[in-house]
């Protein structure tokens, strides 16, 4: 079941929610199916889908109001979002980018063309492989057994430490700030302090030893994995000296 997305499909038309959520449903997704703004604000706050289809013309609050209020909403601003509509041009195209839709598709659509949207943005999303091993200078991860090793020998971590080791490796050398770290490791917890991250990374660089130092800080800015770690040039002076 954990591999089936979670698509909430907010529609008031019950014969296009009905054709879209079969749809989904024979392709391996988790259909929901809200048919307006307030139910689906209820099934948002009950759960986060791992994508939000988005009919823009709505009974009350259309749904170009309500992709910018998940947008500036700390908690939702990151679940992928397709706005649906049956106004297609180029104005309303961008007015629904500009509101932070990832992806637009004007009625009428084939499914064929739906699966295929809803598929690219879920890949763009989380690129990290599933169920591999990653192997980066030494370190290696594998998430299907949830092991770790560091030039062959075999590391302990936590559970939210190998989550975020999970996450820096699946994106190496790339900086990922605390709140973006919160976001895509911790996930669907609204009441963590950004500071709980520094806490996990401190945890995470002393479980992986000699490989912590692939953990990097970067000053203003938050973490990065790295195969090839800075080393502060008094401990390099020290090392020379020694
Ligand atoms: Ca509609």
């Amino acid at each position: 079941m954990r591999n089936m997305p979670a698509v909430l499909v907010v529609e008031d038309e019950p014969a296009i929610a009905e054709l879209i959520a079969v749809n989904l449903r024979h392709n391996g997704f988790r259909p929901t199916w809200a048919m307006d703004s307030v139910s689906a604000q209820r099934e948002i706050d009950a759960a986060l889908p791992d994508l939000i289809l988005l009919d823009w013309m709505l009974p009350g609050e259309s749904g170009l109001s309500l992709a910018k209020r998940w947008r500036a909403n700390e908690r939702t601003k990151a679940v992928p979002l397709i706005m649906l509509t049956a106004r297609g041009d180029e104005a309303d195209r961008v007015a629904g980018l500009d509101a932070g839709a990832d992806d637009y598709i004007s009625k009428p659509f084939s499914t064929k063309e739906l699966l295929a949207r809803v598929r690219a943005v879920l890949r763009r999303h989380s690129p990290e492989p599933t169920g591999e091993a990653i192997v980066i200078a030494g370190l290696s991860l594998d998430s299907a057994t949830h092991r770790v090793a560091f030039a062959d020998q075999a590391l302990k971590l936590g559970p939210t430490e190998f989550k975020l080791l999970h996450y820096l490796m699946g994106h190496a050398e790339r900086v990922h700030s605390r709140g973006q770290l919160l976001d895509k490791v911790w996930g669907d917890h609204v009441y963590i302090e950004e500071r709980t991250v520094d806490v996990h990374v401190k945890r995470l660089r002393e479980a992986l030893g000699a490989a912590g130092a692939m953990v990097e800080t970067v000053r203003g800015a938050g973490y990065r994995l790295t195969a090839k770690p800075v080393v502060p040039v008094a401990v390099a002076a020290k090392a020379m000296a020694g």
